[in-house]
């Protein structure tokens, strides 16, 4: 992993307050990195880190679909392909989504392929804060070789 990371931020909408504090209070480090937002999070976090003026010109972000809209699966689509370094996703835990089985797939995809991942502020205060985040850290991916060429009864 690079020191210059692509960190994925999505946010469910009664989250998405803490998700613009968060990055506020973060916009400085996270003005180093590549972002990668689902559509409405991406939106406000490009608006918050783009508020203020600092030395870099412009946050890097790129947004994709809203989550609903299979913005999530477009994000797990880029976890399977070894492209995002670090989720944050602030998930609500008090309301059912109506994209719920893909907001399951993409946490699956990050546990699967071994992405490190925050929930909630703690967690994410303590992934960026690591000594880990501002190295070369290379988190291992399990070999599923032995998945993959199974032999299966015809
Ligand atoms: P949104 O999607 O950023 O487009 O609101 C977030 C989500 O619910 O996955």
């Amino acid at each position: 992993m690079k020191k210059e990371k692509t960190i994925a931020l999505v946010a469910h909408d009664n989250i998405k307050p803490e998700l613009v504090e968060w990055v506020d209070w973060n916009r400085e480090m996270l003005l180093q990195h590549h972002l990668v937002c689902t559509g409405t999070t991406g939106r406000m976090v490009e608006e918050t880190l783009n508020s203020k003026k600092t030395g870099k010109a412009k946050a890097d972000v790129r947004l994709l679909k809203s989550g609903p809209l299979g913005g999530d699966q477009q994000l797990g689509a880029m976890i399977a392909e070894g492209k995002i370094d670090a989720l944050i996703f602030f998930w609500d835990p008090m309301e059912a989504q109506p994209h719920d089985v893909d907001v399951k797939a993409l946490l699956r995809l990050a546990t699967l392929y071994n992405v490190p991942t925050a929930v909630n502020r703690s967690s994410a205060d303590l992934i960026v804060s690591s000594a880990l985040f501002d190295s070369d850290y290379e988190p291992i991916v399990k070999d599923y070789k032995n998945y993959v060429n199974r032999t299966l009864r015809q």
